[in-house]
């Protein structure tokens, strides 16, 4: 009798309990910057309060599981298809979330989409104190208002009605010219926009992958390459002022599928803090062998430049890869000159960098 009550009270006071004592994270590996730290964000999700299928503190959890440090809660400003159950009330999702964001130490941004018929198309605003005065019918008026409570503002997946109504328009110059528009979105889910990224190599425009999730987001599978579409921001904290700063600085990389896209500092700044390569273990006269480590969540396709071999190396993301290279006269064994081909610095442009070999 006594045990029993006993195992009731345990599994009253233990499973009660269970769902909050321990919520297992899994992380996300970039490694930091010289000087930077290297955040994982998402800066465009839905909520019930817009058109998403999901409560705002559900993106929070899911957040806190897929090793995210920062994300944006960005409902639909003009477009609320279950307002007869969840009226509009713009404030809301940061509202009813951020307490449990500090829960999780998940750090939460205000934020809201500007969504009107395509051209011009949706834009984000992040860091809004309050998104109520963009609630207004003037489309200029709109980045006027989030100008004035000094938002970071960016095109969304400016290709998504197709490449002719995702060109650069009139518009979006305007709001250029006006400061008032600061990044791009070049990676939606599992879009990518070919046009937006050499627009926003032209423009000096701050480089966005997203996931831009309405339903409930499952869980990363097993392969390193199936995850949510990302934003690394290289920042100097870890807080949203610091991120808010290097959004404005450009310091970004998106992460989508099995491709990093950047301007070339920061690819080759991931390149080089990612891979690390030992001095060879085994020598004959005719190859040598070594072990290369990839230390990122992205695997590392590297194509050579020049005669030689190996003519093609892939690190597989967090993984150790034996590697054979002939010895042929040709072949210098201090570095290995490649292109990255899944580390894209502009369209059809991988990373062209030399990696260097230590010798024992
Ligand atoms: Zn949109
Ligand atoms: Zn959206």
């Amino acid at each position: 009798m006594f045990q029993r009550l006993y195992v009731a009270v345990v599994l009253v006071l233990f499973g009660g309990l269970g769902a909050y004592a321990a919520e297992p994270r899994k992380e996300i590996h970039f490694p930091d910057l010289p000087g930077y730290r290297t955040l994982k964000c998402d800066f465009h999700i839905h909520t019930v309060f817009s058109d998403g299928l999901v409560w705002p503190t559900v993106r929070i959890d899911e957040a806190w599981r897929q090793g995210l440090d920062a994300i944006a809660l960005t409902d639909h400003i003009e477009y609320q298809p279950h307002r007869k159950d969840v009226p509009t009330q713009h404030q809301r999702p940061y509202e009813v979330a951020i307490k449990r964001a500090k829960e999780h130490g998940i750090l939460l941004i205000r934020g809201a989409e500007i969504t009107r018929s395509t051209p011009p198309g949706h834009f984000n605003a992040l860091f809004l104190s309050n998104i109520d005065p963009l609630d207004t019918e003037d489309f200029y008026t709109v980045f006027a208002e989030a100008q004035k409570q000094n938002a970071f503002v960016f095109w969304n997946h400016p290709g998504w009605k197709g490449v002719e109504k995702g060109r650069w328009g009139e518009e979006q110059t305007r709001l250029l010219e006006a400061g008032q528009l600061h990044g791009i979105e070049i990676c939606n889910g599992e879009d990518y926009f070919a046009e937006a990224h050499q627009t926003a190599m032209e423009k000096n425009l701050t480089l966005f992958g997203d996931s831009d999730i309405h339903d409930p987001l499952p869980d990363a599978g097993p392969n390193p390459s199936d995850h949510r579409t990302l934003t690394l921001v290289f920042t100097k904290e870890r807080t949203l002022e610091a991120i808010h700063d290097a959004l404005v600085a450009g310091r970004t990389a998106v992460w989508a599928g099995n491709r990093l896209f950047a301007r070339q500092e920061w690819l080759e700044a991931i390149f080089v803090a990612s891979v690390d390569v030992e001095p060879p273990h085994h020598r004959t006269d005719k190859d040598l062998r070594l072990r290369m480590h990839n230390r990122s969540h992205c695997a590392v396709e590297m194509q050579r430049i020049g005669p030689g071999s190996p003519d093609r190396i892939t690190l597989p993301a967090r993984a150790t890869t034996l590697v054979r290279f002939k010895l042929t006269p040709e072949q210098t064994l201090e570095e290995f000159p490649c292109r990255v081909l899944n580390y894209l610095q502009a369209p059809d442009q991988p990373l062209t960098t030399r990696l260097k070999i230590p010798t024992n």
